[in-house]
């Protein structure tokens, strides 16, 4: 099959308390940089999610590590093989959640989530008529690669995504409900939510996308573009069987699966641009940004004022066209 490269990204989580996780956080960093890894690591009181690159070695060790604590015994790792580091640093946080929804009742996967899927019956139900798939993710990570048809919720931020469903309800009423994210943390509690909202066909897609590509039967079928990752990486393939890109210029609207983020600091947008593009707009989504005083595109090519105002009436002129 394929080489197997010297580096790994492991993805992982596992809801179980954790008591004094600042305290675990704390042994936790220093664990993984004796080890030698690299990433992000987030805990709290209702468990841990992480992802990590090192080498082959250095992967293993950690993960036989983890399963030795009995907190972590069945945890899933997800394995990805790389060519180098994923990330430049350690970060191992404490947070109050580990999933951001700041709900008024808080959702405990282990008393409700919706039913498991795994990837061949996931692939089933995006066939069936009486399904709706929602994407539980942001639109930036929608709109790189999603599955084929499914719902794209206007959101920048997971927080969002209880008052999005509440304001489209009409579009999920009645229907049976399957919900997919990266590597399936997310979904955990948000199809939780959906049955305490009053759903009652509420399924979510195991293991995520990241797992759906990997299984050797549906090879990540129906499912179009990249995957956006958090490391980076940025994007990774999924479907093994047909490359459909559905990444839009946010210029041009050309074909495009590459994200650049606004060179305006306050702004820093994720944008889909080529590589000509990014030169052309100075690598911001609007005048305003183009034209903001640290503009970052401005300051690392040394721009001076002339060329600016070149460029910006090369931009004006091409679009009264
Ligand atoms: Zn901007």
């Amino acid at each position: 099959m394929t080489e197997t490269k010297p580096y790994r990204v492991l993805l992982y989580y596992q809801y179980v308390t954790i008591e004094n996780p600042e305290e675990f956080a704390d042994q936790h960093k220093a664990f993984c940089e004796e080890l030698g890894l690299k990433g992000r690591i987030l805990v709290a009181k209702e468990g841990i999610n992480g992802t990590v690159s090192g080498t082959v070695e250095q992967t293993d060790k950690y993960m036989n590590a983890m399963k030795s604590d009995p907190r972590f015994a069945d945890m899933v790792f997800k394995i990805d093989e790389a060519e180098g580091h994923a990330f430049k640093k350690m970060k191992v946080r404490h947070r109050p959640e580990l999933v951001t929804l700041r709900l008024e009742d808080d959702v405990d996967p282990h008393k409700v989530t919706g039913t498991y899927l795994n990837p061949k019956e996931f692939y089933e139900r995006l066939h069936d008529e009486d399904t709706v798939v929602l994407d539980a993710r942001n639109d930036y990570e929608y709109d790189l690669g999603h599955f084929r048809g499914a719902i794209r919720p206007d959101i920048q931020n997971f927080r969002d995504l209880p008052d999005w469903v509440r304001e489209n309800k009409d579009m999920l009423e009645g229907k049976k409900i399957v919900t997919y994210c990266t590597g399936g943390i997310r979904c955990e509690k948000f199809s939780g939510w959906l049955i305490n909202e009053g759903f009652e066909d509420v399924s979510q897609l195991h293991g995520g996308i990241v797992t759906y590509g990997k299984d050797p039967e549906v090879q990540g079928e129906l499912w179009d573009g990249q995957l956006y990752v958090f490391d980076e990486r940025i994007a990774v393939p999924v479907n093994r069987k047909e490359h459909v890109v559905v990444g839009r210029d946010y210029y041009t609207g050309e074909p495009c699966e590459r994200y650049v983020n606004c060179a305006n600091p306050a702004c820093n947008k994720k944008i889909l641009s080529s590589e000509e593009n990014e030169h052309k707009y100075m690598r911001s989504c609007s005048h305003e940004c183009r034209t903001d005083e640290s503009n970052r595109y401005v300051i690392e090519h040394g721009l001076t004022e002339e060329q600016v105002a070149e460029r910006l009436a090369k931009i004006e002129e091409e679009a009264v066209r």
